[in-house]
């Protein structure tokens, strides 16, 4: 859309006018007040948390909800009989209800409570994989792909014979789409890519990848963990056949995540782990798998996280996201526009579709010692491959600095960090 792409400086900065920035500080203030940790000082310096894309914060309402969950609703669902149990089972799958609808999913039977985006793919890769894929077929992942969404097929390769391909990355960083269709042979049964690079922050063409899988019969699984926190996403106008992500980067707690699948897939899917919850009897001779999702969610599952995802879904779609979303856009403009300025800086990712993430080396300076400098003035941003080492190879870097925006930062926090890399340029004499 033309609303993400990379503009010039001087229509970036025409665009942040000084009466946009007032009025927008206004708006995201009163977001801001409902994120505690926002208030944090760090070093003696107002905190700035530019590292949302490794986890997001969650508002307060989110953190109200688990300590009231604690407080007068803690029991294990599903099972009991008694007040307590069936509140939390209420709880609990009342947040499935509202995960279903946030990502449009045809079926509560469709969405998987796993333990994050990772676990999410190891269970596409233990049920799905292991049960259909075999020596001969071909799975494709990207050159951008995160570890979660490549060591797992590379397991499922070394153990099955199936070949792992890779789609390779233009220098923007954009999906190489004319290599991507010659890669697509009859062999390939399955195409793993994420929605949004978390090295980059390219949205990738998911809805086109899907169609065009959709027609040759190959498996699509997406790594949605980048995309759910910035923009809607619609399973079924997707079309995609899995789709996973977390929710400690949807400001909900850590410890809990999400697939969706298929239920044609699922269905025909062995579970995942064995034990409670999973079944609907048990002998020595016999088991049989209780229905869907459950048959997915061995034990005890992580209760509180569940309804605490709930709370922040249930936050989100209290926001304006389209004002949002154009929010971001612009901040991801600004920061581009700043950091542009700031010598010897050489921004990695310059798709024209991008979240509002920048990531970046400087030469001469190691990013770790650009971000240990930035944490002095309370600057948190990301260094290092951001398990990403494919991306990092690509580039030919061993690090990239991140600075990765939510829609609660504001063009001053901005500044803040352009102000600290001068700091850092200065003190390595860069130039
Ligand atoms: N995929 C992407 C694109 C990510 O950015 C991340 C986390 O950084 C993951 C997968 C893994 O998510 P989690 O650690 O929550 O399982």
């Amino acid at each position: 859309s033309e609303r993400n792409c990379i503009i010039s400086m001087e229509t970036a900065q025409a665009l942040v006018s000084d009466e946009y920035r007032l009025e927008t500080t206004r708006r995201i203030e009163q977001i801001r007040r409902q994120f505690p940790i926002l208030n944090r000082i760090v070093n003696d310096k107002s905190l700035v948390y530019l590292d949302n894309g490794a986890s997001t914060q969650m508002p307060q309402s989110v953190i109200q909800t688990v300590s009231d969950y604690h407080t007068y609703h803690h029991s294990n669902v599903h099972r009991g009989v008694h007040t307590l149990s069936q509140e939390a089972t209420q709880l609990f799958e009342d947040s499935r209800e509202k995960v279903r609808a946030f990502i449009n999913a045809p079926s509560d039977r469709e969405v998987i409570f796993t333990s994050g985006t990772t676990d999410s793919m190891n269970l596409v890769y233990q049920c799905w994989g292991r049960t259909f894929m075999k020596e001969g077929d071909t799975i494709l992942v990207s050159n951008m792909e995160h570890h979660a969404n490549i060591v797992p097929w590379y397991m499922l390769a070394q153990e099955k014979g199936v070949t792992l391909k890779v789609i390779p990355i233009t220098e923007e960083g954009t999906l190489d789409i004319d290599v991507f269709k010659n890669l697509l042979t009859p062999d390939v049964k399955a195409v793993a890519v994420n929605h949004v690079s978390n090295a980059l922050g390219t949205i990738n063409p998911i809805k086109w990848i899907c169609d065009v899988c959709r027609e040759k019969g190959i498996v699509t699984i997406i790594d949605g963990a980048q995309a759910v926190g910035h923009f809607p996403v619609d399973v079924q106008a997707l079309g995609c056949d899995f789709y996973a992500f977390s929710s400690h980067k949807l400001h909900g707690p850590t410890g809990i995540g999400v697939l969706y699948g298929r239920e044609e897939l699922l269905s025909k899917m062995p579970p995942y782990r064995g034990g409670g919850d999973m079944i609907l009897s048990v002998s020595f001779d016999k088991v049989t798998y209780n229905d869907l999702p459950h048959k997915f969610e061995a034990g005890t599952p992580a209760i509180s996280q569940v309804i605490g995802l709930g709370a922040a879904i249930d936050y989100i779609n209290g926001l304006d996201r389209a004002f949002l979303e154009e929010y971001e856009h612009q901040l991801l403009q600004y920061a581009t526009m700043k950091l542009s300025q700031v010598p010897g800086l050489r921004i990695i990712g310059t798709a024209s579709e991008k979240v509002s993430l920048v990531s970046f080396v400087i030469k001469g300076v190691h990013p770790h010692d650009i971000g240990s400098i930035l944490d002095e003035d309370g600057v948190a941003v990301r260094t290092g491959h951001h398990c990403a080492q494919p991306v990092m190879e690509r580039y030919n870097v061993p690090a990239t600095t991140r600075a990765s925006m939510a829609f609660y930062n504001t063009f001053d926090e901005i500044d803040a960090l352009y102000d600290a890399l001068l700091k850092v340029t200065t003190l390595f004499d860069v130039n």
